[in-house]
């Protein structure tokens, strides 16, 4: 059963959607706070966090940089209507979707229900992640093909390892120079170019039908994988 962590402090507002995520067959554990939120994430490792931007105490923002320290945990983050900047701000630092309030508590069960799909591969509690006969671990920073640690230099690792967490997810070219590699960057698109072309030679055996990272021309790349 897969479980649900709400990170909301308006009582009424996390009480309706833990009853419509219950009925949707989730388990559900709250929090009302950052402390308790981070608290509960590691004791409970859930399949996914609803996290609330505006907190007493520490904001939604540094709980999730804190969450994305230690986990690849798909977070949907909860704003006040209007703040777009807010979805940016949350899809840069790695939160999954985003959800403006108000909002109807169905429409948020549907929007867990597609995150989860897009992450469906089995996110072991280890923090490794198994495409087929690849397996990459988050925390060791290692990727196995075939039981056979790749060997990537640092950069084009920290640029698959940030694939791999979104997987079925596009990015242009500057989202991933800016997410992966810092704002500070100073080399050209075409570094990524060149990064996508190593890893798809060091990943060459890995059979296609498990996956493979997939241009769009003029749009960027995308780690795609079959469930
Ligand atoms: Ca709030």
């Amino acid at each position: 059963m897969k479980s649900i962590l709400i990170v909301e402090d308006e009582l009424s507002i996390s009480r309706v959607l833990k009853a419509y995520l219950e009925k949707a067959e989730y388990t559900v554990e709250q929090a009302f706070d950052g402390d308790e939120a981070l608290e509960k994430f590691a004791a409970m490792n859930p399949s996914l966090v609803l996290l609330d931007v505006m907190l007493p105490g520490q904001s939604g923002w540094s709980i999730l940089n804190r969450i994305r320290e230690q986990s690849a945990c798909p977070v949907i983050m909860l704003t006040a209507l209007g703040h777009i900047d807010h979805k940016l701000a949350g899809l840069n630092q790695g939160a999954d979707d985003y959800i403006t309030k108000p909002f109807n508590a169905d429409e948020v069960v549907a929007r867990v229900k597609a995150v989860l799909r897009r992450s469906g591969q089995v996110l072991e509690t280890d923090g490794t992640k198994y495409f087929g006969s690849l397996r990459v671990d988050f925390k060791a920073h290692t990727v196995t093909l075939h039981g056979i640690e790749l060997n990537f230099n640092p950069r084009d690792l920290s640029l698959l390892l940030f694939l791999a967490q979104k997987p079925n997810q596009m990015f242009t070219r500057e989202q991933l120079i800016e997410n992966v590699w810092g704002m500070d960057y100073e080399g050209s698109d075409r570094a990524v170019d060149l990064a996508i072309t190593r890893i798809r030679r060091i990943l060459q055996n890995w059979p296609v039908s498990e996956g493979e990272i997939r241009t769009y021309r003029g749009m960027g790349y995308k780690f795609c994988v079959y469930e």
